[in-house]
């Protein structure tokens, strides 16, 4: 009961946001809030200049498996593609900054076509940090 109740909130949150022509930071950090609220698994988190979300997880914990395909088959379905892509935000443990392999996943979607921010979000304090072009730290 209490699952169904929380998806359904989910998809209210997601349809409120799907009218925004852009998001400020602000708005970002209240969605992603509720994104990661619930359930607690590392979640990748793509927004697209139109103002929808796309939420992937493995329902691990600590990592996402990334398939390319399975991201590209699913911005596709709802008119996106990389290009549209404005943010891609993954989470991280209070202080974790981008690891190595994170950096290798942002050369990989900017040769997708992504030319947006890089962000990973803390849960636990609601702040968002933004990788700097370039791929360095
Ligand atoms: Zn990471």
């Amino acid at each position: 009961m209490k699952k169904t109740i929380a998806f359904f909130v989910f998809l209210a949150v997601l349809a409120a946001l799907g009218t925004a022509t852009q998001l400020s930071e602000s708005q970002l950090v209240d969605a992603l809030k509720k994104i990661y609220d619930w359930p607690a698994y590392e979640k990748l988190v793509f927004v697209t200049a139109d103002g929808q979300f796309f939420v992937f997880g493995s329902g691990d914990p600590d990592s996402v498996t990334v398939r390319f395909y399975e991201i590209v088959k699913t911005l596709a379905r709802k008119g996106q593609d990389f290009g549209t892509v404005t943010n891609i935000v993954h989470n991280h443990k209070r202080g974790l900054d981008f690891s190595l392999p994170d950096l290798v996943l942002f050369e990989k979607f900017k040769k997708l076509g992504f030319a947006g921010k890089f962000q990973i979000f803390y849960p636990h304090s609601g702040k968002l940090k933004t990788l700097e072009k370039g791929g360095s730290r």
